[in-house]
């Protein structure tokens, strides 16, 4: 296998994945890589690809991975943009610590954003 043209699999992927929502088709004008690694092309590649849905207007995210002749996908049903996924793919994920943090502060939270937010 030589380099993969990620652009015809995306093409090819719009063609076939369908809204988990919905069960409309993909639009090719709304779908974006995000990420691709292919260290290894003989071996295969993997993907990471947002589509907004035309249809419910509902956002996934689908991490496609391309081992030879098989092709392995799993979508995420999410509220990122395409923008905000690409911002947040390389972030640390969120630690234990931090969860607790927001907890303890949700529980005396007032509701008041305006204040927290300044
Ligand atoms: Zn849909």
């Amino acid at each position: 296998m030589g380099r993969l043209d990620f652009q015809k699999i995306v093409a090819w992927l719009s063609y076939i994945l369908r809204c988990p929502v919905c069960g409309h088709k993909y639009n090719l004008e709304r779908t974006r890589i995000i990420d691709t690694k292919d260290e290894r092309p003989a071996l295969g590649a993997s993907l990471l690809v947002h589509t907004d849905c035309d249809s419910c207007k509902s956002s996934v995210v689908f991490s496609i991975a391309i081992d030879g002749p098989e092709i392995f996908s799993i979508g995420m049903v999410t509220d990122l943009t395409s923008a905000d996924t690409s911002k947040f793919k390389n972030r640390k994920p969120i630690s234990p610590d931090e969860v607790i943090a927001a907890h303890e502060f949700l529980l005396t939270f007032n509701g008041d954003f305006r204040s927290v937010l300044r």
